[in-house]
């Protein structure tokens, strides 16, 4: 046979020296890499032994550790190598995630800062095993060959040796001789760390032998020492597993895993794709949310992404949309590349496609859950609602998907009860034809605006907004059901023809009596706002501040303000009550005395009560109070 000393092409030796001299930290991949190859082998073998009997089955992964001789080793009883194979596979780069590597190397004019990056990025599968190694020993044996079995060794640096050898046994052995910084992976706890973090459900057996000591009984007893072999993984993959086949306790444990403990699912998706891009995940909507659900760092970790049972990242943004990143569960792709990069992923068909197929079904089994089963989602809407909403602004594709799962307070629903957009629109009475909300900090503050009187009044409901986001989405809402959105501190409300007829009639009539008081208030107010006019809004306060219908509303410019934000000056207008009392009063004093000074203060009193109402800070309480206290005074007389 053609044994001896050959070089590397060059294309691997840049690769290599790349490797030897890494300082990327995580070089726990190696042995990821070295295990998933080994599942691969044995992926083909097993495949074969379905025809051919000939070949092993008792399938599994050892890796044994020599703390004399400073080597792990991973051994799987595989598809094995010939020697042509040997020479073909290893020591030339045909892989398109390694040449993917090396390209993305050279266009970085590889700087040496940006290797360690790079290298996580792709993991570049044996050839990584030399960030630890001094040298490599690869023994394999074909299976159902009579050839030869076959002995690589290579430091990594210019070139390796391929020699004929003995083995008895099927498959491959890779010995890694580790570099004195890397002595870490000659312990077990650390093997055992690396196997449960990146290839726990990888289906065959990983074993490592453990040393037990155990003391005789009575004085002079001996300490005997054996040998323990013992399983790293749980290989129990259960998404892979048929829907019927596994049961609640399975699904809670695995949530508890995926979410280190935290609480119960809600409700369990299982998905399996197939065309465009292959997949199976297992997804899990938590019964509860996490405490940091809002802080940064909640949003870095999402689905974990698999590729054939070996975890890759769970920092895969683009698998789920933002929106529902509460989400946990396992993706398991069997058409990505392990080496998939995180470029690659970014901007990658399969991804997105996954992505378009998971949202699809989350949400509609979101809707199902809603249909059938409304308290448990009132539930879920109560934990997640606020970032499920996010998606209304975000995502235009299912916008309308997204508006039928949202949910409210309303006037007329009692406190937090939360009422669907469905639920309102079919109990609108016939002569409403907008849906109605009102944006505010709480329902109590909410409760008590004057501007809901008329609502009251029409017996129309009107939706309590009281998230910070609702505000932010109402410009993407539109419309549901046809009906369009309308808030109730600003524009005009549509009443039935009949309503409105009277309604008018009663403001011009006001108006047209009261003229010469409303200019008055005018003037005294102008600072503050546009105008004074009567409304039919009201019936029984005798004001309230109102909107334009395309201005900021008073609630958003409060959030803008709290965030120390320019908030754009914008004048409102200040309705009156034309049946009020208190109109008929300021006429008469009006009447007797045009320049009366008490008119200028009622004029601001009446602009503080509004504001007060709708919950915003008066601009000079001490004011306020004199004013009010001298009322009172007056009254007491
Ligand atoms: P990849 O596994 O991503 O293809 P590697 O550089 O890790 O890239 O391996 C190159 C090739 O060497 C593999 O595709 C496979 O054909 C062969 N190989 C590696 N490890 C083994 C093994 N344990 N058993 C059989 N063949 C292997």
């Amino acid at each position: 046979m053609a044994a001896g000393t050959r070089k590397f092409k060059t294309e691997v030796q840049h690769l290599l020296d790349l490797m030897i001299h890494s300082l990327y930290s995580n070089k726990d991949i190696f042995l990821r890499e070295l295990i998933a190859n080994a599942a691969d082998a044995i992926d083909k073998a097993r495949f074969i032994s379905l025809t051919d009997k000939s070949v092993a089955d008792d399938w599994a992964i050892r890796l044994t550790v020599d703390k004399d001789k400073k080597f792990i080793r991973v051994s799987d009883n595989g598809i094995g190598m010939t020697e042509g194979e040997v020479i073909d596979n290893i020591g030339t780069i045909a892989k398109s995630g390694t040449r993917a590597f090396i390209e993305a190397l050279e266009q970085k004019q590889k700087s040496a800062a940006d290797l360690p990056e790079l290298i996580g990025q792709f993991g570049v599968g044996f050839y990584s095993s030399f960030m630890v190694a001094e040298k490599v020993e690869i023994l394999t044996k074909k299976a159902g060959s009579v050839e030869n079995a076959v002995r690589w060794v290579s430091d990594g640096k210019a070139d390796y040796t391929v020699t004929a050898a003995e083995k008895a046994e099927q498959g491959t052995e890779v010995t890694v001789f580790l570099k004195d910084d890397a002595k870490i992976y000659l312990e077990n706890w650390k093997l055992g760390d690396i196997v449960r973090k990146y290839s726990d459900f990888i289906e065959y057996p990983i074993t490592l032998p453990y040393e037990k000591v155990e003391k005789g009984e009575g004085k002079d007893a001996k300490e005997t020492k054996t040998i323990e072999l013992r399983t790293l993984n749980s290989q129990k993959a259960i998404w892979l597993k048929k829907t019927a086949e596994i049961s609640a306790e399975e699904h809670e444990s695995f949530f508890a895993h995926l979410s280190h403990g935290g609480g119960k699912p809600a409700k369990t998706i299982q998905l399996a794709a197939e065309g465009a891009s292959e997949f199976k995940a297992l997804i899990y909507i938590p019964e509860t949310a996490p405490f940091n659900m809002f802080m940064p760092d909640f949003q870095k970790k999402g689905l974990q992404l698999y590729v054939r049972r070996v975890f890759i990242t769970d920092e895969c943004k683009e698998l789920v949309p933002d929106y529902l990143r509460f989400l946990k569960g396992v993706v398991d792709s069997s058409d990505l590349p392990l080496n998939v990069s995180r470029e690659i992923l970014q901007d990658n068909a399969r991804i997105h496609q996954m992505r378009q197929t998971i949202t699809r079904k989350v949400l509609s089994e979101l809707k199902q859950l809603q249909e059938k089963e409304p308290e448990k989602y009132a539930k879920f809407f109560t934990e997640f609602g606020k970032i499920l909403k996010e998606g209304v602004h975000m995502d235009y594709e299912n916008k309308e998907k997204l508006k039928a799962l949202l949910r409210y307070e309303t006037m007329n629903s009692e406190a937090g009860k939360l009422v669907g957009l469905q639920e309102y629109v079919d109990a609108m009475p016939p002569a409403q034809q907008d849906i109605y909300y009102i944006t505010g900090e709480s329902r109590r503050a909410l409760e008590n605006s004057a501007a809901l009187e008329i609502f009251r009044s029409q017996n129309f409901d009107v939706l309590f907004m009281t998230d910070p986001i609702d505000e932010w989405i109402m410009p993407s809402m539109g419309q549901f059901a046809k009906k369009h959105f309308k808030s109730a501190t600003t524009g005009d409300i549509k009443l039935d023809a009949a309503g409105r007829k009277t309604g008018e009639e009663l403001i011009a009539q006001a108006a047209e009596a009261h003229k010469s008081l409303l200019e008055t208030l005018q003037k005294e107010l102008e600072a503050n706002i546009k105008e004074v006019r009567f409304t039919n809004r009201l019936t029984d306060s005798a004001c309230c501040l109102i909107g334009d219908e395309n201005a900021m509303s008073a609630h958003m410019e409060r959030i803008f303000k709290a965030m120390k934000q320019d908030v754009p000056v914008s004048k409102r207008i200040l309705e009156l009550n034309p049946q009020h009392s208190l109109i008929a009063g300021m006429q008469r004093m009006f009447d007797a005395d045009p320049a009366n000074p008490e008119l200028g203060k009622y004029a601001h009193l009446l602009y503080d009560q509004a504001l007060l109402t709708e919950g915003s800070p008066i601009p000079d309480p001490l004011t306020f109070a004199k004013n009010v206290a001298a009322l009172m005074a007056k009254a007491v007389e």
